[in-house]
């Protein structure tokens, strides 16, 4: 099963990806966490992502469709099935999809928009931290971990703020996404793949609705 999480930052597809992936076993496939780490190692991609990752614009299409184009003909995921999150993030990225996957003769089975009113995101997006060791999201007030300071997933201790979670930024990034959104819900409308759930529910309700479907695809 081959999978696209759409949403605005700060929407939920981190959240909702990592219990997607503990049931259905496909691989999550996020160009932002890839750009993080290939910023973190200092590698080309990395050096030439970090100045529009810092202003919260989206790095230039042909670096993105490549690290994707990479990482999805890769063997474990023709094994388990891929779950992108934040790619495609507008049409021209969507139309490269459609050619990676024709030259890998794979197919995406699903688009699930979670859909949240933007009011919400900026309060969504300031209290939003992240375990060091394994990357679980957690929220300071909607999804602590369950025991304070201790990561639910692995057990880590140290947890950290993304930059560009930071307020100016925030602002930016929400206006960047919010115009390349509506054609892509259009598109994928269009090919009759999106599946639309409410994503001002609480995550556990979300996660119910997303997997109600899945079960009904896979
Ligand atoms: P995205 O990957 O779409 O940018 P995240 O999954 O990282 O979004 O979620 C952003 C923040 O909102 C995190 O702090 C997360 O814990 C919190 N969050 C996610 N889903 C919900 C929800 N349904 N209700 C309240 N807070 C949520
Ligand atoms: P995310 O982790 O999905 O919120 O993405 C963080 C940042 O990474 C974005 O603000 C962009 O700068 C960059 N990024 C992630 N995915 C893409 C993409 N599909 N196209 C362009 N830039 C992206």
């Amino acid at each position: 099963m081959n999978l696209m999480l759409m949403g605005l930052p700060g929407a939920g597809k981190g959240t909702q990806a990592e219990k997607i992936v503990d049931k259905y076993h496909i691989i999550h496939v996020s160009t932002g966490d890839m750009f993080r780490e290939a910023m973190a190692n200092k590698t080309a991609v990395g050096l030439k992502a970090k100045a529009f990752m810092d202003q919260g614009e989206l790095v230039p299409d042909e670096v993105t469709n490549q690290i994707v184009q990479e990482r999805l003909a890769q063997d474990d995921i023709s094994q388990s099935g891929y779950m992108l999150d934040g790619f495609p993030r507008n049409l021209a990225q969507a139309k490269a999809l459609d050619e990676i996957n024709a030259q890998l003769n794979k197919k995406l089975d699903a688009v699930i928009n979670i859909d949240v009113d933007p009011k919400l995101l900026v309060e969504r997006l300031s209290g939003r931290f992240i375990c060091r060791n394994c990357g679980a999201t957690y929220h300071k007030l909607y999804n602590p971990p369950k025991v304070e300071g201790t990561c639910d997933r692995c057990g880590g201790h140290e947890f950290y703020q993304r930059e560009d979670d930071q307020p100016q930024t925030v602002k930016n990034r929400l206006d960047v996404n919010i115009k390349m959104n509506t054609p892509l819900i259009d598109y994928y409308q269009n090919a009759g793949i999106l599946k639309q759930v409410d994503g001002a529910q609480e995550i556990d309700q979300v996660f119910a609705q997303i997997d109600l479907f899945l079960r009904k695809i896979n």
